[in-house]
C-alpha cells in the first residue's frame, strides 16, 4: 500500500503514523525525521537543510524530492510505503506523481488529518521528542505523556521540545501551510485518491479513525 498522510503541521501526523506501521505492514518515511537526522549526523543533507529546519520554512523542493524518490527507490519500499510530511507543495506532489508513474506504481490513498489552527498551537507548545537520532518518538505533555517526565519511554534518552515547536516559528509554519499545502487537498480529491478523518481527539481514537480508513482501501 502506498499512503501519503497529510494534514497540518502538530496534527499527530508522527504519532500516528508510528501507530499504523505497527498495524499495516508498511514503511513509515517522515521528511521531517530524515532531516532531522541528516543533521545530527551533519552530512552533507544535513548541513544544506539546517537552516531552513530551525526558521520553520520549507526545504527547497528540488532537494526535498531528490531525497524521497531515492528512498522510496530502494527494494524496501516495494511493499509500500506511508509518507508523513511529504508532499507538502504542489511541485513536490507532481514531482512523486512523475516518479510513481514512471515506475510503474499508483498511490493507493491520501489521508487528510483535519485539526484547526487554534488546536495546533496548543499541540505543538506541548509536544516534545525524543533527541536519539534512531528513536525521534513524540510524546505530548497532556495528550501522550511518557511515563518519566522528560524521559523517553522507547530508548531511555532524554526528551526535549524542538526548537521549531516554540510559538513565532509555530505560526510561521502555520502560515506556510496555508499558503503551499492547503492546495493539495483539493489536487488530491481531484484524483479520487483523498480521504479526511478527524485529527481531533485522544491519540487512541484519532488511531481508530485513521486505521479504519486504511482498512477500507
Ligand atoms: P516536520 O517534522 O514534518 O514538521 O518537518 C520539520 C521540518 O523539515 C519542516 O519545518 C521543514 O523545514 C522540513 N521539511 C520536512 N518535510 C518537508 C517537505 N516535504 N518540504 C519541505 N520541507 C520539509
Amino acid at each position: 500500500m502506498r499512503l501519503i498522510l497529510l494534514g497540518p503541521p502538530g496534527s499527530g501526523k508522527g504519532t500516528q503514523a508510528q501507530r499504523v506501521v505497527d498495524t499495516v505492514s508498511v514503511l513509515h518515511l517522515s521528511t521531517g525525521a530524515m532531516f532531522r537526522q541528516a543533521v545530527a549526523e551533519s552530512n552533507e543533507v544535513g548541513l544544506q537543510v539546517d537552516p531552513y529546519l530551525k526558521r520553520g520554512e520549507l526545504v527547497p523542493d528540488d532537494l526535498v524530492t531528490a531525497v524521497v524518490v531515492n528512498r522510496i527507490d530502494q527494494d524496501d519500499c516495494d511493499s509500500g510505503f506511508l509518507l508523513d510530511g511529504f508532499p507538502r507543495t504542489m511541485g513536490q506532489a507532481e514531482a512523486l506523481g512523475q516518479f510513481l508513474e514512471k515506475s510503474s506504481k499508483q498511490l493507493d490513498g491520501v489521508l487528510l488529518s483535519q485539526v484547526s489552527d487554534g488546536e495546533i498551537v496548543d499541540r505543538l507548545s506541548g509536544r516534545r521528542v525524543c533527541t536519539e537520532p534512531d528513536c525521534q518518538k513524540v510524546f505530548h505533555i497532556k495528550y501522550d505523556p511518557s511515563q518519566r517526565e522528560g524521559v523517553c519511554d522507547g530508548c531511555g534518552n532524554r526528551l526535549i521540545q524542538r526548537e521549531d515547536d516554540q510559538q513565532e516559528t509555530v505560526r510561521n509554519r502555520l502560515r506556510i501551510y496555508h499558503e503551499e499545502t492547503i492546495p493539495l487537498i483539493e489536487y488530491y480529491r481531484q484524483r479520487s485518491l483523498l480521504k479526511e478523518f478527524d485529527g481531533t481527539g485522544t491519540v487512541e481514537q484519532v488511531g481508530q479513525r485513521l486505521l479504519a480508513l486504511i482498512e477500507t482501501k
